[in-house]
Protein backbone atom coordinates (compact mmCIF):
# COMPACT_ATOMS: atom_id res chain seq x y z
CA UNK A 1 0.00 0.00 0.00
CA UNK A 2 2.58 2.33 1.02
CA UNK A 3 4.35 1.88 -2.09
CA UNK A 4 1.40 2.39 -4.21
CA UNK A 5 0.62 5.73 -2.59
CA UNK A 6 4.29 6.94 -3.41
CA UNK A 7 3.95 5.79 -7.11
CA UNK A 8 0.66 8.26 -7.00
CA UNK A 9 2.68 11.10 -5.56
CA UNK A 10 5.32 10.48 -8.09
CA UNK A 11 2.86 10.68 -10.59
CA UNK A 12 1.26 13.92 -9.74
CA UNK A 13 4.60 15.89 -9.50
CA UNK A 14 5.57 14.81 -12.78
CA UNK A 15 2.02 16.19 -13.74
CA UNK A 16 2.61 19.63 -11.81
CA UNK A 17 5.86 19.51 -13.14
CA UNK A 18 4.65 19.40 -17.07
CA UNK A 19 1.98 21.32 -16.12
CA UNK A 20 4.45 24.23 -15.11
CA UNK A 21 6.64 23.78 -18.06
CA UNK A 22 3.47 23.85 -20.35
CA UNK A 23 2.58 27.25 -18.91
CA UNK A 24 6.44 28.65 -18.34
CA UNK A 25 6.17 27.37 -22.32
CA UNK A 26 3.38 29.75 -23.07
CA UNK A 27 4.53 33.05 -21.45
CA UNK A 28 7.59 32.05 -23.54
CA UNK A 29 5.67 32.26 -26.69
CA UNK A 30 3.31 34.91 -25.58
CA UNK A 31 6.40 37.12 -24.80
CA UNK A 32 8.61 36.56 -27.57
CA UNK A 33 5.51 37.01 -29.93
CA UNK A 34 5.06 40.70 -29.03
CA UNK A 35 8.71 41.18 -29.60
CA UNK A 36 7.96 40.04 -33.15
CA UNK A 37 7.80 43.64 -35.63
CA UNK A 38 3.87 43.41 -37.21
CA UNK A 39 4.07 43.49 -40.82
CA UNK A 40 1.85 45.80 -42.50
CA UNK A 41 0.96 45.26 -45.96
CA UNK A 42 -0.02 47.79 -48.88
CA UNK A 43 -3.66 47.52 -50.22
CA UNK A 44 -4.94 47.83 -53.54
CA UNK A 45 -6.22 52.00 -53.44
CA UNK A 46 -6.45 52.01 -57.27
CA UNK A 47 -10.16 53.33 -58.36
CA UNK A 48 -10.25 55.03 -55.00
CA UNK A 49 -11.39 58.24 -54.44
CA UNK A 50 -7.79 59.97 -53.69
CA UNK A 51 -9.11 61.84 -49.87
CA UNK A 52 -10.94 58.29 -48.95
CA UNK A 53 -7.38 56.72 -49.85
CA UNK A 54 -5.25 59.27 -47.71
CA UNK A 55 -7.97 58.87 -44.54
CA UNK A 56 -7.41 55.13 -45.06
CA UNK A 57 -3.17 55.17 -45.28
CA UNK A 58 -3.30 57.79 -42.40
CA UNK A 59 -1.93 55.79 -39.54
CA UNK A 60 1.21 54.44 -42.02
CA UNK A 61 2.48 58.01 -42.27
CA UNK A 62 3.38 57.15 -45.54
CA UNK A 63 4.94 60.08 -47.97
CA UNK A 64 2.44 60.38 -50.11
CA UNK A 65 3.05 62.35 -53.31
CA UNK A 66 0.58 62.87 -56.57
CA UNK A 67 0.56 63.28 -60.54
CA UNK A 68 -2.55 64.40 -62.16
CA UNK A 69 -3.49 62.69 -65.84
CA UNK A 70 -6.72 62.66 -67.64
CA UNK A 71 -8.26 58.92 -68.22
CA UNK A 72 -11.06 58.03 -70.00
CA UNK A 73 -12.19 55.02 -67.67
CA UNK A 74 -11.52 56.68 -64.30
CA UNK A 75 -13.67 59.21 -62.49
CA UNK A 76 -12.12 62.46 -61.85
CA UNK A 77 -10.09 62.42 -57.82
CA UNK A 78 -9.86 58.66 -58.31
CA UNK A 79 -6.30 57.03 -57.96
CA UNK A 80 -5.38 55.27 -61.41
CA UNK A 81 -1.82 53.71 -60.03
CA UNK A 82 0.01 53.69 -56.90
CA UNK A 83 3.64 53.08 -57.03
CA UNK A 84 3.72 50.64 -53.78
CA UNK A 85 2.61 47.20 -55.54
CA UNK A 86 -0.89 45.60 -53.27
CA UNK A 87 0.46 42.72 -50.73
CA UNK A 88 4.04 44.96 -50.38
CA UNK A 89 5.29 45.62 -46.79
CA UNK A 90 5.33 49.35 -45.57
CA UNK A 91 6.37 51.10 -42.78
CA UNK A 92 6.37 54.51 -41.80
CA UNK A 93 7.77 57.50 -44.45
CA UNK A 94 7.65 55.34 -47.14
CA UNK A 95 7.51 56.98 -50.59
CA UNK A 96 4.02 55.96 -52.19
CA UNK A 97 3.48 58.03 -56.02
CA UNK A 98 -0.19 57.92 -56.94
CA UNK A 99 -1.34 59.21 -60.26
CA UNK A 100 -4.87 60.83 -59.94
CA UNK A 101 -7.40 60.82 -62.55
CA UNK A 102 -8.61 64.26 -63.87
CA UNK A 103 -11.45 62.27 -65.67
CA UNK A 104 -12.40 62.54 -68.94
CA UNK A 105 -10.50 65.12 -71.40
CA UNK A 106 -12.52 68.07 -72.47
CA UNK A 107 -11.75 68.39 -75.83
CA UNK A 108 -14.71 70.66 -76.73
CA UNK A 109 -12.70 72.84 -74.06
CA UNK A 110 -9.05 72.68 -75.41
CA UNK A 111 -10.93 73.24 -79.34
CA UNK A 112 -12.87 76.51 -77.69
CA UNK A 113 -9.77 77.80 -75.74
CA UNK A 114 -7.64 77.39 -79.21
CA UNK A 115 -4.75 75.31 -77.74
CA UNK A 116 -2.59 74.27 -80.17
CA UNK A 117 1.02 72.87 -79.61
CA UNK A 118 1.69 72.68 -83.41
CA UNK A 119 1.60 76.61 -83.71
CA UNK A 120 4.47 78.70 -84.45
CA UNK A 121 6.66 79.74 -81.66
CA UNK A 122 8.69 83.59 -81.96
CA UNK A 123 11.93 83.59 -81.18
CA UNK A 124 12.81 87.28 -81.06
CA UNK A 125 16.78 88.53 -81.87
CA UNK A 126 17.82 91.52 -80.05
CA UNK A 127 21.51 92.87 -79.77
CA UNK A 128 22.28 96.23 -77.90
CA UNK A 129 19.54 98.18 -75.15
CA UNK A 130 20.52 101.74 -75.21
CA UNK A 131 19.26 104.13 -72.30
CA UNK A 132 17.20 106.42 -74.50
CA UNK A 133 13.76 107.27 -75.26
CA UNK A 134 12.30 106.74 -78.99
CA UNK A 135 11.81 110.62 -79.21
CA UNK A 136 15.45 110.64 -78.75
CA UNK A 137 16.00 108.44 -82.07
CA UNK A 138 15.97 109.97 -85.39
CA UNK A 139 15.00 106.20 -86.55
CA UNK A 140 11.37 104.53 -86.69
CA UNK A 141 10.15 103.56 -83.20
CA UNK A 142 11.91 102.35 -80.74
CA UNK A 143 15.37 101.73 -83.58
CA UNK A 144 18.22 103.43 -82.47
CA UNK A 145 19.83 102.71 -85.57
CA UNK A 146 18.44 102.94 -89.02
CA UNK A 147 17.90 98.65 -89.04
CA UNK A 148 16.95 98.65 -85.38
CA UNK A 149 20.05 96.55 -83.90
CA UNK A 150 19.81 98.34 -80.99
CA UNK A 151 16.61 99.27 -79.14
CA UNK A 152 15.77 101.79 -76.79
CA UNK A 153 15.51 100.97 -73.55
CA UNK A 154 11.91 102.34 -73.78
CA UNK A 155 10.68 100.35 -76.55
CA UNK A 156 12.34 97.41 -74.93
CA UNK A 157 9.98 97.80 -71.63
CA UNK A 158 6.60 97.62 -74.33
CA UNK A 159 7.61 95.21 -76.25
CA UNK A 160 7.89 93.32 -72.81
CA UNK A 161 4.62 94.69 -71.73
CA UNK A 162 3.45 93.50 -75.57
CA UNK A 163 4.11 90.25 -74.99
CA UNK A 164 2.76 89.88 -71.91
CA UNK A 165 -0.64 91.55 -72.22
CA UNK A 166 -1.23 89.26 -75.65
CA UNK A 167 -0.63 85.96 -73.74
CA UNK A 168 3.36 85.35 -74.06
CA UNK A 169 5.77 83.73 -71.50
CA UNK A 170 8.72 83.04 -71.72
CA UNK A 171 11.10 79.69 -72.04
CA UNK A 172 14.30 78.81 -72.35
CA UNK A 173 15.82 78.45 -75.94
CA UNK A 174 16.99 75.22 -74.73
CA UNK A 175 13.04 73.78 -73.48
CA UNK A 176 12.38 75.16 -76.69
CA UNK A 177 14.35 73.04 -78.96
CA UNK A 178 14.30 70.27 -76.29
CA UNK A 179 9.98 70.01 -76.59
CA UNK A 180 10.49 70.80 -72.92
CA UNK A 181 7.55 73.13 -73.37
CA UNK A 182 5.43 73.75 -70.17
CA UNK A 183 3.84 77.47 -70.29
CA UNK A 184 0.60 78.14 -68.72
CA UNK A 185 -2.36 76.67 -70.21
CA UNK A 186 -4.29 79.36 -72.54
CA UNK A 187 -1.02 81.23 -73.22
CA UNK A 188 2.05 81.45 -75.82
CA UNK A 189 5.84 80.59 -75.32
CA UNK A 190 8.55 82.60 -76.39
CA UNK A 191 11.99 82.97 -76.32
CA UNK A 192 14.37 85.97 -76.45
CA UNK A 193 17.83 86.18 -77.61
CA UNK A 194 20.41 88.56 -77.73
CA UNK A 195 23.69 88.81 -79.53
CA UNK A 196 26.88 90.32 -79.45
CA UNK A 197 27.88 90.31 -75.69
CA UNK A 198 27.19 94.18 -75.63
CA UNK A 199 27.79 95.91 -72.52
CA UNK A 200 24.28 96.92 -72.35
CA UNK A 201 22.72 93.58 -71.71
CA UNK A 202 23.89 93.60 -68.60
CA UNK A 203 25.59 96.57 -67.64
CA UNK A 204 27.72 95.89 -64.39
CA UNK A 205 28.03 99.28 -61.99
CA UNK A 206 30.27 97.88 -59.49
CA UNK A 207 29.81 95.37 -56.62
CA UNK A 208 28.35 95.31 -53.38
CA UNK A 209 29.68 94.81 -49.92
CA UNK A 210 29.13 90.70 -50.54
CA UNK A 211 30.95 90.62 -53.72
CA UNK A 212 27.80 90.60 -55.60
CA UNK A 213 27.35 92.37 -59.44
CA UNK A 214 25.60 94.99 -59.15
CA UNK A 215 23.42 95.57 -62.41
CA UNK A 216 22.28 98.93 -64.19
CA UNK A 217 18.79 98.40 -64.18
CA UNK A 218 18.27 100.30 -67.85
CA UNK A 219 20.77 97.38 -69.02
CA UNK A 220 18.45 94.35 -70.73
CA UNK A 221 19.22 92.32 -67.68
CA UNK A 222 18.13 95.37 -65.35
CA UNK A 223 15.22 95.85 -67.06
CA UNK A 224 13.78 91.93 -67.07
CA UNK A 225 14.73 91.61 -63.42
CA UNK A 226 12.44 94.55 -63.29
CA UNK A 227 9.60 92.65 -64.84
CA UNK A 228 10.19 89.27 -62.77
CA UNK A 229 9.05 91.54 -60.16
CA UNK A 230 6.38 93.27 -62.20
CA UNK A 231 4.30 90.07 -64.20
CA UNK A 232 5.80 87.29 -61.27
CA UNK A 233 4.03 84.61 -63.94
CA UNK A 234 5.59 86.10 -67.45
CA UNK A 235 8.67 83.30 -66.56
CA UNK A 236 11.43 85.81 -67.17
CA UNK A 237 14.45 84.37 -69.43
CA UNK A 238 16.81 85.02 -71.93
CA UNK A 239 19.61 83.56 -73.91
CA UNK A 240 23.03 85.87 -74.61
CA UNK A 241 25.25 84.87 -77.22
CA UNK A 242 29.22 85.61 -76.41
CA UNK A 243 32.36 86.01 -78.54
CA UNK A 244 35.38 85.88 -76.91
CA UNK A 245 35.36 89.05 -75.08
CA UNK A 246 31.93 87.56 -73.26
CA UNK A 247 30.25 90.89 -72.16
CA UNK A 248 32.86 93.30 -72.68
CA UNK A 249 34.15 93.95 -69.31
CA UNK A 250 36.70 92.42 -68.40
CA UNK A 251 36.79 92.78 -64.68
CA UNK A 252 33.83 91.50 -64.60
CA UNK A 253 32.96 88.78 -67.24
CA UNK A 254 33.13 85.79 -65.21
CA UNK A 255 30.89 87.03 -62.25
CA UNK A 256 28.53 87.80 -64.95
CA UNK A 257 28.49 84.70 -66.89
CA UNK A 258 28.01 82.78 -63.61
CA UNK A 259 25.15 85.16 -62.29
CA UNK A 260 23.07 84.70 -65.35
CA UNK A 261 23.11 80.85 -65.14
CA UNK A 262 22.59 81.43 -61.30
CA UNK A 263 19.58 83.53 -61.77
CA UNK A 264 17.41 81.87 -64.74
CA UNK A 265 19.39 82.59 -68.12
CA UNK A 266 21.38 81.08 -70.86
CA UNK A 267 24.55 81.76 -72.17
CA UNK A 268 25.36 80.75 -75.74
CA UNK A 269 27.97 80.55 -78.50
CA UNK A 270 28.09 83.33 -81.04
CA UNK A 271 31.79 82.58 -82.21
CA UNK A 272 35.26 83.69 -80.70
CA UNK A 273 35.96 86.96 -83.02
CA UNK A 274 31.97 86.89 -84.74
CA UNK A 275 33.08 85.44 -87.04
CA UNK A 276 31.48 84.72 -90.78
CA UNK A 277 31.64 81.10 -91.16
CA UNK A 278 30.54 81.31 -94.92
CA UNK A 279 34.58 82.49 -95.31
CA UNK A 280 36.53 80.44 -92.29
CA UNK A 281 38.58 77.30 -93.67
CA UNK A 282 36.63 73.84 -91.73
CA UNK A 283 39.96 74.24 -89.61
CA UNK A 284 39.02 78.08 -88.36
CA UNK A 285 35.57 77.06 -87.90
CA UNK A 286 36.32 74.36 -85.59
CA UNK A 287 38.37 76.71 -83.62
CA UNK A 288 36.08 79.98 -83.77
CA UNK A 289 33.43 77.45 -82.48
CA UNK A 290 35.11 75.75 -80.05
CA UNK A 291 37.09 78.32 -78.41
CA UNK A 292 33.70 79.99 -77.07
CA UNK A 293 32.63 76.79 -76.09
CA UNK A 294 35.81 75.97 -73.67
CA UNK A 295 36.23 79.12 -72.23
CA UNK A 296 32.35 79.02 -71.03
CA UNK A 297 33.19 75.44 -69.80
CA UNK A 298 36.22 77.15 -67.70
CA UNK A 299 33.82 79.60 -66.00
CA UNK A 300 30.32 77.24 -65.60
CA UNK A 301 31.64 73.70 -66.64
CA UNK A 302 28.86 72.32 -68.07
CA UNK A 303 25.87 75.27 -67.57
CA UNK A 304 26.34 76.73 -70.53
CA UNK A 305 23.72 76.09 -73.35
CA UNK A 306 25.17 74.25 -76.51
CA UNK A 307 23.84 76.43 -79.33
CA UNK A 308 25.07 78.65 -81.37
CA UNK A 309 23.95 82.17 -82.87
CA UNK A 310 25.37 81.85 -86.47
CA UNK A 311 27.16 85.89 -86.82
CA UNK A 312 25.65 87.66 -89.56
CA UNK A 313 23.31 84.49 -90.07
CA UNK A 314 25.79 82.80 -92.20
CA UNK A 315 26.41 80.16 -93.60
CA UNK A 316 23.17 80.81 -95.30
CA UNK A 317 23.28 76.68 -96.15
CA UNK A 318 23.27 73.71 -94.30
CA UNK A 319 24.75 72.37 -97.54
CA UNK A 320 27.87 74.66 -96.79
CA UNK A 321 31.16 73.16 -96.31
CA UNK A 322 31.73 74.50 -93.00
CA UNK A 323 27.98 73.71 -91.60
CA UNK A 324 28.69 70.13 -89.64
CA UNK A 325 32.35 71.69 -88.42
CA UNK A 326 29.56 74.13 -86.28
CA UNK A 327 27.60 71.19 -85.39
CA UNK A 328 30.77 68.87 -84.43
CA UNK A 329 34.34 69.86 -83.82
CA UNK A 330 37.22 69.87 -81.79
CA UNK A 331 39.48 72.58 -80.46
CA UNK A 332 42.40 71.96 -78.46
CA UNK A 333 41.91 69.01 -76.91
CA UNK A 334 38.25 69.72 -75.95
CA UNK A 335 35.61 68.27 -78.50
CA UNK A 336 31.72 69.89 -78.40
CA UNK A 337 28.45 68.41 -80.42
CA UNK A 338 26.24 71.88 -81.13
CA UNK A 339 22.76 70.85 -80.15
CA UNK A 340 21.21 73.90 -82.20
CA UNK A 341 21.75 76.54 -84.34
CA UNK A 342 20.24 80.34 -85.22
CA UNK A 343 20.06 82.01 -88.27
CA UNK A 344 19.21 85.62 -88.37
CA UNK A 345 15.56 87.15 -88.93
CA UNK A 346 12.92 86.97 -90.17
CA UNK A 347 9.57 85.05 -89.07
CA UNK A 348 8.50 82.86 -86.38
CA UNK A 349 9.59 79.25 -86.05
CA UNK A 350 7.79 75.75 -86.54
CA UNK A 351 6.18 74.22 -83.12
CA UNK A 352 9.07 71.65 -82.25
CA UNK A 353 6.68 68.76 -82.52
CA UNK A 354 6.15 70.01 -86.08
CA UNK A 355 8.07 67.38 -88.82
CA UNK A 356 9.78 70.10 -90.15
CA UNK A 357 11.47 71.38 -87.24
CA UNK A 358 14.83 71.74 -87.64
CA UNK A 359 17.01 72.23 -84.24
CA UNK A 360 19.79 73.17 -86.25
CA UNK A 361 18.71 75.55 -88.37
CA UNK A 362 16.58 77.97 -86.61
CA UNK A 363 14.72 81.33 -87.57
CA UNK A 364 14.63 84.32 -85.31
CA UNK A 365 11.98 87.58 -85.72
CA UNK A 366 14.24 90.88 -85.94
CA UNK A 367 12.82 92.72 -83.06
CA UNK A 368 12.68 95.95 -84.59
CA UNK A 369 10.22 97.89 -85.90
CA UNK A 370 8.97 99.00 -89.25
CA UNK A 371 5.46 100.77 -89.41
CA UNK A 372 4.28 96.72 -89.33
CA UNK A 373 5.98 95.99 -92.38
CA UNK A 374 9.22 93.63 -93.47
CA UNK A 375 8.48 91.12 -90.86
CA UNK A 376 8.95 94.31 -87.09
CA UNK A 377 8.13 93.24 -84.12
CA UNK A 378 4.11 94.39 -84.90
CA UNK A 379 3.84 92.26 -88.50
CA UNK A 380 4.96 89.16 -86.73
CA UNK A 381 2.46 89.40 -83.80
CA UNK A 382 -0.61 90.14 -86.26
CA UNK A 383 1.29 86.65 -88.39
CA UNK A 384 0.92 84.95 -85.25
CA UNK A 385 -2.62 85.79 -84.29
CA UNK A 386 -4.34 82.85 -85.87
CA UNK A 387 -0.68 80.24 -86.53
CA UNK A 388 0.06 80.63 -82.24
CA UNK A 389 1.48 77.95 -80.63
CA UNK A 390 -0.86 77.82 -77.48
CA UNK A 391 0.01 75.91 -74.95
CA UNK A 392 -2.41 72.88 -73.12
CA UNK A 393 0.18 73.49 -69.89
CA UNK A 394 1.61 69.66 -69.77
CA UNK A 395 4.31 68.77 -72.02
CA UNK A 396 4.20 65.51 -72.11
CA UNK A 397 1.39 66.07 -74.11
CA UNK A 398 0.80 67.40 -77.93
CA UNK A 399 -2.52 68.94 -78.38
CA UNK A 400 -3.72 69.88 -81.63
CA UNK A 401 -6.67 70.09 -84.05
CA UNK A 402 -7.80 67.08 -86.56
CA UNK A 403 -6.35 69.65 -89.29
CA UNK A 404 -2.65 69.47 -87.82
CA UNK A 405 -2.48 65.80 -87.63
CA UNK A 406 -0.51 65.09 -90.64
CA UNK A 407 2.33 67.72 -90.10
CA UNK A 408 2.99 66.00 -86.66
CA UNK A 409 6.65 64.58 -85.85
CA UNK A 410 6.41 60.98 -85.86
CA UNK A 411 9.89 61.53 -83.26
CA UNK A 412 8.42 61.90 -80.55
CA UNK A 413 7.36 59.67 -77.07
CA UNK A 414 4.82 62.15 -76.28
CA UNK A 415 0.65 61.30 -76.01
CA UNK A 416 -0.56 63.34 -79.03
CA UNK A 417 -4.53 64.46 -78.68
CA UNK A 418 -6.41 65.49 -81.54
CA UNK A 419 -9.67 67.11 -81.54
ZN1 LIG B 1 26.18 89.16 -84.03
Amino acid sequence: MRRRRKKLNLKRILLVILVLLAIAFLIYKLATKEEEPVKIMMTDITNKDLAEAKELLKEYKLDISEEYKYNDDIPKDAIISQSIPKDTEIKEGDKLELVVSLGKRDLEKLKNDGINELGKVPIMMYHGIKNMKNSETSHTGGNVDKDGYTRTVEAFRGDLDFYYQNGYRMIKLSDYVAGNIDTEYGKSPIVLTFDDGNDNNIKVTGLDDDGNIIIDKNSAVGVLEEYKKKYPDFNVTAIFFVTSALFNQPEYNEKIIKWLVDNGYEVGNHTKGHNNLSNTSEKETEQVVGSVYKQLEGIIGDKYSKIVALPFGTPYNKTHANYKHVLNGEYDGFSYETVSALRVGWEPEVSPFNKDFDRTFLKRCRAYDNNGVEFDIKMVFRMLEKTRYVSDGDKETIITSNANSGIITKETEKEIILY
